[in-house]
């Protein structure tokens, strides 16, 4: 290897050395309450498939319909070589789901991040951000060029005190926090958030990546459970969750979504996601907004397996979503819980430093309303046996 590379070695020799190294498992099977993985048949606490999309006939069935009709790929940016109009339906569609005057759609939830806080904000303006936000949303803010101030995970009070502290030194003040945050299932109070936006006039920016699909009536997402529509300046979201897709939408006020057209990056440098995929959310969206019953049977199915756990004398953390973290402490504890789990056929992954804090490693089990009740009694079978073994219940 030339010298100057040899630094990478070392570097992933050290990953390696400190158990960091990431290995990635293949799977064989589409995604689904079940998987084929590395050749084995487990079950599926991993995925962020909260309503079972990623494998639905009709959707399959439109993507094969839109490959025909519109071929595989857009081929250019749009706003370069003009835009299909099955992408301009999609974002319609979106903004009719959610309540909001607009959508633009990006090629992922991370993009749409990219996109919008430089968009909104730069050297002269200040970020509010909480202090668990995620990695997108830091590295937008990073890119934007403003002045990052943190303030206390999900804490209205701290966030005002911020804002009163530091909002004179600077031109503008955007308000940055995710909805649901993964790690620990919990939701942002973006009802109090919203008071101190309107109080302070800063920008109200949420990223409900994780409640696209399963917060609100009919997953409709955060800004619907608060109620608070019209209010919320911008909302990014993904196709990528529950719409188990793929691609990013900014959703919100009129005047922004026409000025992320014009000044949002990845949408000026880099072709949109293929016609398939958008016909995809658009069958999501149909099946959405035809009936609430996955976004119950997700609910229902969440309540079911964290009722359980809870009796069986583990602790699942502050979660109020269907993201259920089975806080284990010590990683090394966490990553054996993990392989133990495997070997009954349960795939679930170990969270460690540094995606959460130092003593709070964790089980993550990602619930679906693609988990029959068999199932769901197969994976608390199996925790309740590990738990046992490993002296955790
Ligand atoms: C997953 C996630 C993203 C990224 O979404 P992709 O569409 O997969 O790029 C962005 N923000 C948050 C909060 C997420 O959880």
């Amino acid at each position: 290897m030339s010298d100057q590379l040899k630094w990478i070695q070392e570097e992933l020799d050290q990953l390696k050395s400190a158990g960091l190294y990431n290995t990635i498992r293949t799977i064989n099977t589409p995604q689904g309450a079940w998987l084929r993985v590395d050749g084995k048949d487990v079950l599926n606490f991993c995925s962020n498939n909260y309503l079972g999309l990623g494998n639905n006939s009709e959707m399959i069935a439109a993507m094969k319909k839109a490959a025909d009709q519109y071929g595989v790929g857009p081929a250019a940016v749009r706003t370069i070589a003009g835009t299909m109009d099955i992408h301009l339906e999609l974002e319609k569609r979106m903004a009719a789901f959610k309540g909001v005057e607009d959508a633009v759609t990006f090629q992922s939830g991370f993009c749409a991040n990219l996109a919008t806080l430089p968009a909104l904000v730069g050297k002269q303006d200040v970020i509010y951000s909480d202090e668990l936000n995620h990695a997108s949303i830091i590295d937008g803010s990073r890119l934007s060029g403003a002045k990052i101030i943190r303030f206390a995970h999900a804490d209205a009070r701290d966030l005002l005190q911020k804002i009163t502290e530091n909002q004179a030194n600077f031109r503008r003040g955007l308000i940055v926090t995710d909805g649901v945050f993964s790690m620990d299932g919990d939701i942002a109070p973006l009802d109090q958030i919203y008071e101190v936006a309107q109080a302070t006039g800063t920008i109200l920016m949420v990223d409900d990546a994780h409640g696209e699909g399963v917060l609100g009536k009919g997953g409709r997402g955060i800004v619907d459970h608060f109620n608070l529509h019209g209010k919320v300046d911008v909302e990014i979201g993904t196709m990528s969750k529950a719409f188990g897709v793929v691609g990013g939408v900014v959703a919100g006020k009129k005047v922004i979504i026409d000025w992320l057209r014009q000044r949002g990056r990845p949408f000026l440098f880099s072709s949109a996601v293929t016609p398939a995929d958008v016909a995809a959310c658009i069958t999501a969206i149909d099946i959405l907004e035809r009936s609430t019953e996955l976004v119950d049977r997700l609910w229902e199915n969440a309540k079911y397996f964290k009722n359980i756990l809870k009796t069986m004398g583990f602790d699942i953390g502050i979660s109020t979503t269907p993201i259920t973290p089975v806080m284990l402490g010590e990683a090394p504890l966490a990553q054996q819980f993990s392989r133990e789990l495997y070997d009954e056929s349960i795939f679930a992954m170990a969270l460690g430093f540094p995606t959460v804090p130092r003593g709070k490693a964790r089980i993550r089990v990602m619930i679906s309303a693609a988990h029959s009740v068999d199932d769901l009694d197969q994976g608390l079978a199996a925790f309740e046996k590990v738990g046992k073994k490993l002296g955790v219940i």
